[in-house]
């Protein structure tokens, strides 16, 4: 399909949304960028088009990165003792669906109190600290040596992240978190702040499509079970408060993240990176999302209509 043809079709609509600011360092992306990467698992090749290799903060998307590494680390039955797989019907940052519920668990790991929990999961490893085994594991699942971590976005991050430190510190006064809390933030907020590109997604994205092997070199990275499961949660919550909306216009399982990144695994097919900073009220790539619909639609991988 001609990428290029959906970048031109989209590109005006990152009008259409505003760049995060929350995090001061995220507002001073240009927003008229569009990038698209599509990691063809048949024709094991790679296309792409616009800013498809511009680096930006990966953000939430390191959610999914962080729960296979400590699904492979830990076995998945271990992780889910501690964190469920339902919607919230909140926002991503919200404490409220906890108090309400009286969870003893975050209800999903792709909240950012699920997220946390998650990497407060992390195991020693080699003497390496739980950041540098994540960006490890995140250059080899998105098949990228140059995932890096950008400072400036990870002290914005810092400086400005007390409604995650609530939640944090919430979760020890339920006994939930299993690190120390400060430390478990410090990775946090260093994962979110990975710098990759719409091709380091489409790789990731291909993986998760290819059930745990790197079609690259077809060697297995996670075991089928928790590509599969992470794909269902993908589509249940990838985006958040949104996800049933788009599951019913793109049903594709598909994360996305606050710097403008989105990536898609259609199972068996594709691995899709997108990237466009502009979001919508939820979170979510604006310009992004109306291109991964073209895409789904002209390449058939809705996985409730094909
Ligand atoms: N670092 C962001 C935060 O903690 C990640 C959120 C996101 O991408 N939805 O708020």
């Amino acid at each position: 399909m001609d990428l290029k043809q959906v970048v031109d079709n989209n590109l005006a609509k990152t009008n259409l949304g505003k760049v995060a600011n929350y995090i001061p360092a995220l507002g001073k992306v240009d927003p008229k960028q569009l990038g698209i990467a599509v990691y063809d698992l048949n024709k094991d090749n790679i296309t792409n088009a616009g800013n498809a290799d511009v680096r930006f903060a990966i953000e939430s998307i390191s959610k999914v990165i962080v729960f296979l590494y400590v699904a492979k680390q830990l076995g998945l039955s271990n992780v889910t003792k501690h964190v469920g797989a339902r919607q919230t019907g909140f926002p991503f940052n919200s404490i409220l669906n906890m108090e309400i519920e009286k969870a003893h668990y975050p209800l999903n790991p792709f909240i950012n109190a699920g997220a946390i929990e998650v990497t407060s999961l992390i195991q020693p490893y080699n003497g390496k600290s739980p950041f540098d085994q994540i960006i490890q594991f995140a250059r080899e699942i998105c098949h990228d040596p140059q995932i890096s971590l950008n400072s400036e976005i990870f002290e914005s991050e810092d400086r400005t992240g007390d409604t995650d430190r609530s939640l944090a510190y919430y979760l020890k006064a339920n006994n939930m978190m299993h690190a120390d809390v400060t430390a478990s933030l410090t990775t946090y907020f260093k994962q979110c702040s990975m710098m990759v590109t719409a091709i380091s997604l489409a790789n990731l994205g291909a993986v998760l499509a290819n059930n745990g092997i790197k079609p690259w070199d077809n060697k297995r990275l996670v075991p089928t079970e928790v590509a599969t499961y992470t794909k269902s949660l993908m589509t249940t919550t990838g985006l958040y408060n949104e996800s049933g909306t788009y599951s019913s216009i793109i049903g594709v399982p598909t994360k996305s993240g606050v710097g403008g990144g989105l990536m898609s695994a259609a199972p068996n097919r594709f691995g899709i990176g997108i990237f466009s900073p502009p979001l919508d009220n939820a979170g979510n790539s604006v310009a992004g999302l109306a291109a991964l619909e073209e895409i789904s639609n002209e390449l058939k991988i809705d996985i409730f209509q094909y």
